[in-house]
């Protein structure tokens, strides 16, 4: 099949799903990363992501059991060409058993690189045990490095927690240790600024990413949201910022070298310079369902087929389809782009 350009794809969705090859869309892109959404609970409250009670969470019953995931994940690999797991949530420390599902998906073969998202808390722990599990590389979230801000946007004092488990994730060998940073519309050009510093002094690579409508209230603006380029413009008053010269591939984040060598950061214009036609991402809900963007408005039901009696081909089969069936883009610049009912904490960032 030949990889097309965006906006004319050459095939629709009424085009037989291929049945086996890469997991493919009608686009040509191919999805090798999968997201992994391991629970949607999650010990903070960040305004651009949860409300401040929470929500109401999944049931027990309706989330996928161990061996269930390790099946999925197992498709995935062997049969869908997934050369990528990241873990997420809402908070994937909360997930007692975590250590035992990166260690079970380091033993699939071809075996994938293994990552994390995860706000940090706790990680103090654990980032030792998880790297001997197998995991590669992780990403911890922080949005200030200003405690009482820190307290405002994540609704929790819990600063010391994320600063104590980036520590701990440098000293286990979790290299690089990326910092995610969603920035405030109010204070987030400062603490932009400060991250950096912090982030270059202490040898984390940040990552500043554009928030986007994925907040449970609904309340995201695009005109108070900071876009990438007042980013840059912040940063460069108090930084020597030269693009990065290694190729960009799918890797959403454009990436500039600070100060000559002291660091890089990368910034990620998900909303103002949407990378959509690069897309290799496939994600998987805590509840067995795949969705083939972030802002896909239908997803598809594996935990019912597993639960249901489907073969592991018939698992495949419906994974191919709702790829097959991925928009060329997430629509929010678009006059009638709706929010998607699931929030980020419960679909997985
Ligand atoms: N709880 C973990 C954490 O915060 O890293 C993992 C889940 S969280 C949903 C994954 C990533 O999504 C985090 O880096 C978070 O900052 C980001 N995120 C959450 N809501 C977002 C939004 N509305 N726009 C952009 N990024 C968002
Ligand atoms: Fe929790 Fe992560 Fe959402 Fe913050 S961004 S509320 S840490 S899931």
């Amino acid at each position: 099949m030949t990889v097309i350009d965006l906006g004319v794809p050459s095939l629709g969705p009424a085009d037989p799903v291929p049945a086996d090859g890469p997991l493919i869309d009608t686009f040509g892109r191919i999805a090798t990363d999968l997201r992994v959404s391991l629970t949607d609970r999650c010990n903070l409250r960040c305004t651009y992501c949860m409300p401040a009670d929470g929500l109401d969470w999944l049931a027990g019953e309706q989330l996928l059991t161990p061996d269930e995931l390790t099946r999925l994940l197992t498709v995935a690999v062997t049969k869908l060409g997934i050369t990528s797991v990241r873990f997420t949530g809402g908070e994937p420390l909360v997930a007692k058993n975590l250590e035992d599902i990166v260690a079970a998906t380091a033993a699939l073969r071809p075996r994938p690189e293994i990552t994390l998202t995860t706000n940090g808390i706790g990680l103090a722990k654990r980032a030792a045990k998880l790297k001997q599990a197998g995991l590669d590389r992780i990403n911890v979230s922080l949005d200030t490095v200003d405690a009482a801000r820190f307290s405002r946007i994540t609704r929790r004092d819990r600063l010391p927690d994320v600063l104590a488990g980036l520590q701990a994730a440098k000293a286990a060998g979790l290299d690089p240790v990326k910092v995610n940073a969603v920035l405030d519309p109010v204070t987030g050009l400062q603490d932009a600024v400060e991250l950096l510093r912090f982030c270059v002094d202490n040898g984390y690579q940040l990552r500043i990413i554009e928030q986007m409508p994925l907040d449970a209230d609904h309340q995201w603006q695009r005109d108070r949201a900071i876009g990438a380029d007042d980013v840059l413009s912040a940063l460069r008053r108090h930084f020597e910022l030269t693009p990065d010269s290694a190729p960009r591939g799918s890797a959403p984040a454009e990436l500039w070298r600070v100060d000559g060598n002291r660091g890089v950061v990368g910034i990620i214009a998900s909303v103002s310079h949407a990378f959509c036609s690069a897309c290799d991402r496939t994600r998987l809900t805590a509840d067995g369902q795949v969705r083939n963007c972030l802002f896909a408005r239908q997803e598809t039901d594996l935990r019912h087929l597993m639960r249901t009696g489907a073969g592991d081909d018939a698992l495949e089969a419906a994974w191919r389809a709702a790829m097959w069936a991925k928009a060329a883009g997430h629509g929010i610049n678009d006059p009638g782009f709706v929010q998607p009912d699931r929030p980020m904490s419960a679909i997985g960032g």
